[in-house]
């Protein structure tokens, strides 16, 4: 397969005139000029983004926890109707409303989505037959979509620091460390079948684990595959961060440091509530920080350091969480924004040899994504995964003319999504802004949200 484009964002920056070569899903060659064969891309062509942080479920939540009663709510309120929530959600359900997701993802311009993913019972507390069948609902979800799948199946076992028992409430998420690394086991049968997946774990928190089965489990996937992505919620929320210092003493990010081998397969989630210590911690560990801004903005969780934190070479990625938004777009445009509100400066999250702050975020979010995901997408370059998004050309020469341009005028100025095409690992997912499946999802997924809402 050739692709041919006038403007590629390259790991060097933009190039001009470009065919790329495409085999087996991976970049071969970028070559100069249009080679015969080539199919000519309607806009500038950039790396497709990864979504480091996704509870798929929670897609048919959003908008349903808005209603405030007198400045009392909180991200604990909003859990407790998350949880009546999800409750009544079965296998199919599941399948219908994580397609439907992704496929809004894929549209919105992310190629690859790490999947934290927590709903492992019937709604009783019973595993299902297949212990990973919820699972399978995911690895489905994502083949029908078309995006790549980092499957991380979340370790939850208690409701508290220090080992408290889980509550109801969290009947579907729990399992001892043993069923859990059978369940992960079965996971990494199930991604065999599925190309462009893996599998990693989730720790859900240190809320919901402790040492001994912290060790159990990291020992357990490792064994599977050494370089397995882990991903852990971290310091979100002040009162978890008291709870912490109230059962040992220490914070959350320094309790996982002084217990645990961080390194560069982790992936903190939200890490909000950090020291400066803590966060040149992160930055010198080389793992990377899952900024989630829209979701952490809508659960009033704070703001996270990320000025600080990228002057220290910190990694970053971003992902949709919650899915309040599903628009790479958004969240970075937050990033940006929330650091100007707070030191009432422009342009902050730029350097010296980047300027601009679009590009310096796009390209930063998309290495740190990879990274977070264990996939082989940080760049467009030779090498690398094909997952690329074409910018539709009439909409972006409404505000830039010059390359350089580009990629601040689509973070700071794209009001109609800009994402043309998209392709993942070179196959054609959307194309002119239509996803094959998107009128049959939508029907099947007003389906499954009326009838889970009757319930509610
Ligand atoms: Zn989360």
């Amino acid at each position: 397969m050739k692709l041919y484009a006038q403007q590629i964002f390259t790991d060097t920056g933009w190039q001009s005139d470009k065919t790329l070569v495409i085999e087996e899903g991976v970049i071969t060659a970028i070559n100069s000029g249009f080679e015969e064969g080539a199919t000519r891309l309607k806009g500038p062509v950039i790396p497709g983004m990864s979504n480091c942080h996704s509870h798929a479920f929670q897609r048919a939540f959003v908008g349903m926890s808005e209603q405030g009663s007198e400045g009392q709510d909180s991200f604990w309120t909003w859990r407790k109707v998350m949880y009546g929530f999800l409750g009544q959600i079965n296998p199919d359900q599941l399948q219908t409303i994580a397609t439907q997701l992704y496929i809004e993802m894929l549209k919105a311009g992310y190629t690859n989505v790490g999947e934290f993913h927590y709903l492992h019972h019937q709604s009783d507390g019973k595993h299902y037959q297949n212990l990973a069948e919820m699972s399978s609902q995911i690895f489905k979800a994502a083949d029908n979509a078309g995006i790549a799948l980092t499957h991380l199946p979340v370790a939850y076992q208690y409701s508290g620091f220090g080992s408290q028992p889980a509550n109801p409430g969290q009947c579907r998420f729990i399992n001892d460390a043993d069923q859990f690394n059978q369940l992960v086991s079965n996971c990494f049968d199930l991604s065999k079948e599925y190309a462009e997946s893996r599998v990693g774990i989730a720790p859900h928190s240190l809320r919901a684990t402790d040492l001994p089965m912290l060790n159990d489990i990291l020992g357990h996937v490792k064994s599977l595959d050494a370089s397995a992505p882990i991903h852990i919620h971290i310091a979100e929320q002040q009162q978890e961060v008291n709870d912490s210092l109230a059962f040992s003493q220490k914070r959350p990010v320094q309790w996982l440091y002084d217990n645990i081998d961080v390194d560069q397969h982790w992936c903190l989630i939200h890490a909000t509530h950090l020291t400066q210590s803590e966060r040149q911690g992160i930055a010198k560990s080389k793992a990377v920080a899952g900024i989630c801004p829209t979701t952490e903005a809508n659960l009033g969780d704070g703001i996270f350091p990320t000025t600080e934190y990228l002057e220290d070479d910190g990694v970053i990625a971003i992902g949709s969480d919650s899915h309040i938004s599903v628009n790479p777009i958004e969240e970075l445009r937050w990033l940006e924004y929330a650091q100007r509100l707070i030191k009432q400066q422009r342009a902050i999250l730029a350097t010296s040899e980047q300027a601009s702050v679009g590009a310096n975020l796009w390209q930063r979010a998309v290495q740190g994504g990879a990274q977070s995901l264990g996939r082989n997408c940080d760049s467009i370059s030779v090498g690398k995964k094909a997952d690329l998004l074409v910018l539709d050309e009439n909409k972006v020469s409404l505000f830039a003319h010059q390359s350089q341009h580009i990629l601040d005028s689509f973070i700071f100025a794209s009001h109609q999504n800009p994402v043309r095409d998209v392709f993942v690992a070179g196959n054609w997912v959307v194309e002119d802004g239509r996803h094959h499946l998107e009128d049959s999802s939508a029907e099947q997924y007003r389906n499954v949200l009326k009838t889970l809402s009757a319930a509610l």
